[in-house]
């Protein structure tokens, strides 16, 4: 059987066969026809679907997250709720957001985690710092750009973008000729530009933007753990991330810290954000960042609270530098490999291509879908086309921290070569 299969090709898989042991495997079969027996005033039956077993798959997600996940992540996820407000809870999201500042290289107090997933930082990072009518500037060279220019259209910013294409990069003087043509209180740019392979350089920006009275807000959802940022040294004033991708944790918790001059905007706002579920204020007090007792404001995801907790802890121990010079040396492994299949990668620039997020030209004369497609059907194996403006452009390959090392990027490798000789190629 599959699960067999697994367990015997890959241990990493195998290790999380071990933890489904709660799950009812069977269920009870006298559940319909009792039912179908009795009289019963409801008009909606119960779904036949939810009286067979959970049906979730085991497979290799290399594609750009999420990622799998290590045991112990997994394991803390599953640890018996506690309360919300309970004075453990409160604990555990204290180290949290130590462990935040440590992977975002930050002294910031307003540090937390979003409950939800990257995009509810993202608004929550534009909601909170933008009023309508505010001038912001977005850069965009791949979806994300694209996302948050939306976000902000939404609450009536201002929207100014400049635009490239997809694995291009914004140089210093072309920020500064927009931050002064357009005087914007925001600039968003993405660290990791996971739908185009592309990690932006950092340096110099943010005092850019301060020097015109501009706050930086910036995307490491596809770079956090993976490649090197530092928030307080670059002068990064906001600055969110996912849990799902190098973190190694579920889906569903967002990292984002806000500095000084980010948070005084926020707190002299003259109108409300928005959402009041993801308003600062109120968040501020749910983390113990404002001093004061805290007041019930949301219900926060306790298990994905824990395995958070867990994937700051796998960080802390390792190293956050081990951990960038792991992905690095993975990537540039894997770039060797590919270009060895006579693959091309789509950025060309080596110290432009993000480690944790690999895109590779798709190959003349194939369809990039039936190599996705291929590789799952054949080898369990996520990867991903293109997203956005790179749609049809790449395939995307991801190998984010536990799935980070060598033998991941043979398996890969084996894949696509596999699938180079048994996909449809047309003669051009
Ligand atoms: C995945 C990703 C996001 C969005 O995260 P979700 O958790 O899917 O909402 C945002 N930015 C970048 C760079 C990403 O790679």
């Amino acid at each position: 059987m599959m699960q067999r299969t697994l367990f015997c090709r890959g241990a990493f898989l195998a290790q999380q066969v071990a933890l489904e042991s709660a799950l009812p495997t069977r269920v009870s079969a006298s559940l319909v026809p009792r039912y179908r027996r009795t009289m019963s005033s409801l008009s909606v039956p119960p779904p036949a679907c939810l009286l067979q077993p959970l049906q979730a798959p085991y497979r290799y997600m290399f594609g750009p997250g999420p990622s799998n996940l290590p045991p112990r992540v997994l394991a803390a996820g599953g640890r018996p709720i506690i309360g919300h407000m309970h004075k453990e809870m409160f604990e555990i999201m204290d180290e949290i957001k130590k462990g935040i500042q440590y992977v975002f290289q930050t002294q910031n107090k307003l540090t937390m985690a979003i409950s939800g997933s990257g995009h509810a930082a993202m608004e929550a990072a534009v909601f909170n710092v933008v009023e309508p009518g505010e001038a912001v500037l977005i850069a965009i060279n791949g979806i994300w750009g694209e996302r948050v220019a939306d976000i902000a259209e939404r609450i009536g910013a201002d929207v100014k973008r400049i635009v490239k294409h997809p694995g291009e990069w914004f140089s210093l003087p072309e920020i500064e000729q927009a931050l002064t043509q357009y005087k914007p209180v925001l600039f968003f740019i993405t660290h990791g530009e996971s739908s185009s392979g592309l990690v932006h350089p950092m340096d110099g920006i943010g005092d850019l933007c301060h020097k015109h009275n501009c706050l930086l807000l910036v995307d490491s959802v596809a770079s956090l753990g993976g490649a090197p940022l530092h928030m307080d040294k670059q002068g990064i004033d906001i600055l969110y991330s996912g849990s799902q991708k190098a973190l190694n944790s579920p889906p569903g918790t967002a990292p984002i810290s806000f500095s000084d001059q980010a948070s005084k905007k926020i707190f002299s706002r003259k109108t409300k954000p928005v959402s009041f579920l993801l308003d600062i204020r109120w968040l501020a007090n749910y983390w113990g960042c404002d001093g004061k007792p805290r007041v019930y404001h949301h219900t926060g995801p306790v298990s994905g609270f824990f395995s958070l907790r867990e994937s700051l802890a796998i960080m802390a121990e390792q190293g956050l530098e081990k951990s960038w010079k792991q992905h690095q040396e993975v990537a540039e492994y894997l770039h060797q490999g590919l270009e060895n299949l006579g693959l091309k990668l789509f950025v060309k620039e080596k110290h432009l291509r993000l480690p944790t997020v690999t895109t590779i030209t798709v190959p003349q004369g194939y369809d990039w879908k039936e190599i996705t497609a291929y590789v799952m059907k054949h080898h369990s194996m996520e990867i991903t086309g293109g997203l956005g403006p790179s749609i049809g452009m790449v395939l995307r390959v991801g190998l984010m921290g536990y799935n980070c090392n060598k033998t991941n990027a043979d398996h890969v490798l084996q894949a696509l070569g596999d699938a180079l000789k048994h996909c449809h190629k047309s003669k051009v």
